[in-house]
């Protein structure tokens, strides 16, 4: 079979050179000039938009005791 609408080699890979994917938008928080994702909260200092929408001490502590109990549970 032969393929009447086929496209060269080339053709195709000047299509596809638009396909490739952007990185994510990345802004500077404006509390700790730390780059995050933009629409998204600061990771280090838990402020969105000049308001403070995470407490990032308590998640911290969390963290730090989940991590001991998975020791405890290895022992
Ligand atoms: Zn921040």
């Amino acid at each position: 079979m032969s393929v009447r609408m086929r496209h060269t080699r080339a053709h195709t890979k000047n299509r596809r050179s638009h396909h490739a994917l952007k990185g994510p938008a990345v802004s500077k928080c404006s509390n700790c000039s730390e780059s995050h994702i933009r629409h998204k909260a600061c990771l280090k200092c838990g402020s969105y938009r000049g308001r403070q929408v995470i407490d990032v001490v308590k998640k911290l502590k969390k963290k730090q005791q989940r991590i001991k109990e998975k020791e405890k549970q290895q022992q």
